[in-house]
């Protein structure tokens, strides 16, 4: 098939990739821009027969080919031009995030730095990782614990930062040497056929990365079935996880839960407010809202809480919504129509049960934002912690806010939710904060930033965050198995048939 050029007026067209061909599928979806409406990519729908191709495919290439015994140098080599390969098709992987996603063109090129930051750190996993060696245990016994790659990998996942979650999978099995069966979701899945593209570019033999796009209910289900797959590695929500989990039970295969989030921000009475309201700002806006790990619960202090929100409000007033393909633009268009009503109904149902819209949760529909799906931020005072707007994932550009009075208070507030993947303290003081980052339940607390990520670090969550690790040392240890291969250097005494 042909790689048409990501720009006004294209629509691109893209295929299932099983066994390093590229193939049509019987049947097709279109995905529209959702900040304008205009058909932009046409992608293959798979079939439950043709993913079962394609795990085989992968299967085979795992038990039989090389891939897995290719050296970690060689490995390594491979990655490192996958990452040059992105490198320089940076600027088209950020315009189809920004046309599929609705991303602002900035972040879509944060996240393309971010996707090859990932391949090269995984190269350097590949090349410097290895097993060790347990010699301690009796001087006759020396132990080897070699890691092997897991098998066949299935990967499923969401639209809301299609490439950058493929990065934090893909590379890292690749180093262990494992293979790939990849299932985007339905509406994003551009940047991930052209990363598969790229693989085989880069060197990876066939066979090794296969994607299957299409329906969650028929893909998804068809990876969780399967025997042949090794690992399931998925990141959504918390209702597809256990969907998943409950459709895998019988292959008692392993699995990685990358799940839903209800971060909060927790501002302590000693904070610095400017640099707070900032980060609040950009942990509320980032990917307009709709990131697992976005700000959606500012608890302040009540000393401070007034001038905080004086601050906030302000803030939220230079916020610019629109389109995501203009340099200057901070939140871009909800994902699709269902999820703007969905957004906006979070709004209405609070200003229903007379809570306080401070700012914003309107739909912008005027002039050049018409044929999309745009809302203003909203920032909502006075709620409480059994509210939905407190306790439920709205994956939209929506701040709820709710005063305590002690620190104690603060981190009951933070950890009375489902959810456990990630929270943030502002606080001048480590004595101060650092207790409090210590009590939160969540797999990651940043203290006086927020959003910060690096291919080193382990991300993932706890509760109904999920379970396992992306990224860092962690995240490649997810896609191996350790082997243990014990070596008696002399002969052991006889334990039967002994007198005693
Ligand atoms: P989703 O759960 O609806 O879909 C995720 C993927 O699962 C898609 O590829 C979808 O097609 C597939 N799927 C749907 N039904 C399936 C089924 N029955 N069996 C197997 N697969 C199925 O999530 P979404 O709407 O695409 O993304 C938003 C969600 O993802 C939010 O809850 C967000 O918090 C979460 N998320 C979590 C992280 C994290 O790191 N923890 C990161 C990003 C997004």
């Amino acid at each position: 098939m042909s790689i048409s050029a990501a720009s006004e007026n294209t629509i691109r067209s893209y295929g299932l990739i099983i066994a390093g061909e590229e193939e049509p599928g019987a049947e097709t979806s279109t995905r529209s821009d959702p900040a304008t409406g205009r058909e932009v990519a046409r992608f293959a729908r798979a079939s439950r027969e043709d993913v079962e191709r394609a795990i085989a495919e992968a299967r085979r290439v795992f038990d039989e080919g090389d891939w897995p015994r290719w050296t970690g140098p060689r490995r390594s080599a491979a990655l490192l031009r996958l990452a040059d390969l992105m490198a320089r098709d940076a600027e088209r992987l950020a315009r189809i995030e920004t046309e599929e996603v609705g991303k602002p063109i900035r972040l879509a090129r944060g996240d393309v730095a971010g996707s090859i930051a990932m391949a090269r750190y995984a190269a350097a996993v590949a090349q410097t990782e290895t097993g060790e060696v347990v010699d301690n245990v009796d001087a006759d016994v020396v132990s080897m614990v070699v890691r092997e790659p897991a098998g066949v990998i299935g990967m499923i996942t969401p639209w809301n930062f299609p490439l950058l979650q493929l990065m934090q999978k893909l590379p890292y099995a690749l180093a262990a040497g494992c293979t790939a069966v990849v299932k985007p979701a339905e509406v994003t899945a551009g940047t991930t056929v052209e990363v598969a593209r790229l693989c085989k570019e880069a060197g990876i033999p066939a066979g090794v990365v296969n994607i299957v796009t299409g329906r969650g209910s028929v893909v998804g289900t068809a990876l969780a079935e399967s025997p042949d797959v090794d690992v399931l590695s998925f990141t959504g929500s918390t209702e597809v996880g256990a969907e998943i989990t409950r459709a895998s039970a019988s292959t008692t295969k392993r699995l990685s839960m990358e799940l839903g989030g209800k971060a909060a921000a927790i501002v302590l009475p000693d904070a610095d407010l400017e640099q707070a309201a900032t980060g609040i700002i950009t942990g509320a806006m980032y990917n307009s809202g709709e990131c697992c790990v976005a700000t959606t619960r500012l608890l302040v202090h009540e000393s401070v809480a007034d001038e905080l929100l004086a601050v906030l409000v302000e803030a939220f007033a230079r916020v610019r919504v629109g389109d995501p393909k203009d340099e200057s633009t901070d939140v871009g268009a909800m994902i699709h129509a269902g999820h703007l009503e969905t957004v906006l109904g979070y709004v209405e149902d609070a200003r229903a049960r007379g809570l306080d819209i401070v700012f914003g949760g309107e739909a912008l529909a005027e002039g050049p934002l018409a044929d999309g799906y745009f809302v203003r931020p909203a920032l909502i005072d006075g709620v409480d912690r059994r509210d939905p707007i407190f306790q439920e994932e709205i994956f939209g550009p929506v701040l709820a806010v709710t005063r305590f009075s002690t620190a104690e208070e603060a981190i009951s507030l933070a950890n009375d939710v489902d959810y456990g993947l990630a929270n943030t303290v502002w606080s001048a003081g480590m004595q101060t904060a650092l207790p409090v980052a210590r009590a939160i339940r969540s797999g990651t607390v940043w203290v006086n930033t927020t959003l910060e990520n690096a291919p080193q670090m382990p991300t993932g969550g706890l509760k109904r965050s999920g379970y396992g690790r992306e990224m860092g040392r962690a995240g490649y240890e997810e896609f191996t198995e350790p082997k243990t291969i014990t070596v008696r250097l002399a002969p052991a005494a006889p334990v039967f048939g002994v007198e005693q």
